[in-house]
């Protein structure tokens, strides 16, 4: 019997040389947080970001954003605006600070945060004497977000801002590159991303004094001493050798990736726009978005369903879109920000199957149990 393989929504797909860097760790013995790898890493990264980066490859993307609310001074007590729309991992290191979290809802465009609310929030929450001591965006799907408009509001009110850019590396804002549109940025390099050294994220800094202060304190913030000092707490968050060997292997297909994931947008948008029940969000002028997942926005929740209940029968993975933060019980007394976008778009949308490790037929196998759907 011919069994079908599974499709999964995004899984990893290697390159070619990353065994060959991950040999090289082994051979040399740099089997540490720490090692050529880790700086090979760094600078490819440095070098697709330009202008002046510098990145500090860490354990996670979670690990990094808690390290921007570090490096900005959130602590016990401040607010932290963020978007609602998003993964938790953007909002659970505002709650390891022991800070707390503002959630802010999405607009239309680009499903991601609303300039508009964002000013709302911070006009109410200086007048609470409670002015937020940082905004974390996130690129949602690989969408940029309107990164003029937030940094024109993050300078009027002077709150710097995170730039969640775990799912939007390889994505650019007006010819600028996503992870490097703001103070600063992280990226995530977790098996299911566009680029992947297994579990990883990076840091993105503007100046070199910032990423040293990161990496002191992602390695245990150990003072200049000969034994072990002490005079600040530290975290064990810096990314090993042999890992920063995949995500050196893994840079030389960047582009590869992202032009296969723009391949399967464009292959779902062609083939099943012209259902009326089916819609896509179209990148608006200037924007470049790495297409990481497909999102397609149902006209209800029971048809999303049925669409994804069909697929599965065909061992298919597809996933509801995140369910926003303001809905969630972990988060549900914290004050937010809303105007009924990110829930509408969680009751009815859906990700499609988006690894660049699709070929055609799996597509085509995709496409043809969605299309005989009635109600499209
Ligand atoms: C994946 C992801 C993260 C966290 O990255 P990890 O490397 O998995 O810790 C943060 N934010 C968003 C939007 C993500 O998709």
């Amino acid at each position: 019997m011919l069994t079908k393989t599974k499709i999964y929504l995004s899984s990893p797909h290697m390159g070619g040389s990353e065994q060959k860097f991950v040999n090289e760790a082994f051979d040399t013995n740099w089997i540490a947080p720490l090692g050529p790898n880790v700086d090979g890493f760094e600078k490819d990264i440095q070098n697709y970001l330009g202008n002046n980066v510098h990145a500090a490859v860490l354990s996670s993307g979670t690990a990094s954003i808690h390290i921007a609310l570090q490096l900005l001074g959130v602590s016990r007590g401040d607010e932290v605006l963020c978007q609602s729309f998003t993964f938790s991992a953007s909002a659970n290191p505002i709650i390891y600070q022991g800070a707390t979290p503002v959630f802010i809802d999405s607009e239309s465009d680009t499903w991601n945060m609303c300039p508009e609310l964002l000013e709302i929030a911070i006009r109410d929450r200086i007048e609470k004497h409670k002015k937020p001591k940082a905004i974390i965006a996130v690129h949602l799907y690989g969408m940029p977000y309107k990164a003029q408009e937030i940094n024109e509001i993050s300078k009027k009110y002077d709150i710097p801002v995170i730039e969640d850019s775990a799912e939007a590396f390889g994505s650019y804002y007006n010819d600028m590159p996503c992870g490097a549109l703001s103070d600063i940025g992280i990226l995530s390099f977790n098996g299911n991303k566009i680029i992947t050294t297994s579990g990883g994220g990076a840091l993105i800094v503007k100046n070199l004094e910032l990423k040293e202060k990161a990496v002191f304190l992602s390695t245990q913030a150990r003072d200049q001493a000969p034994h072990y000092e002490h005079s600040s707490v530290g975290f064990n968050y810096r990314m090993s050798n042999v890992l920063a060997g995949i995500g050196r292997g893994q840079m030389e297909v960047l582009d590869e990736r992202v032009a296969a994931r723009r391949h399967n947008f464009n292959f779902y948008k062609e083939n099943l726009s012209k259902h009326t029940n089916l819609s896509f969000v179209d990148e608006p002028q200037g924007f470049f978005s790495n297409r990481w997942i497909t999102c397609v926005k149902t006209s209800s929740y029971e048809l999303r369903e049925e669409i994804r209940l069909e697929l599965l029968k065909d061992d298919i993975e597809s996933r509801p879109l995140w369910k926003p933060m303001h809905m969630q019980p972990v988060f549900k007394d914290c004050l937010h920000f809303t105007n009924g976008t990110s829930e509408a778009l969680f009751e009815k949308g859906l990700c499609l199957p988006s690894g660049s490790n699709l070929d055609q037929d799996d597509l085509e196998r995709i496409l043809n149990i969605i299309s005989k759907i009635p109600n499209l």
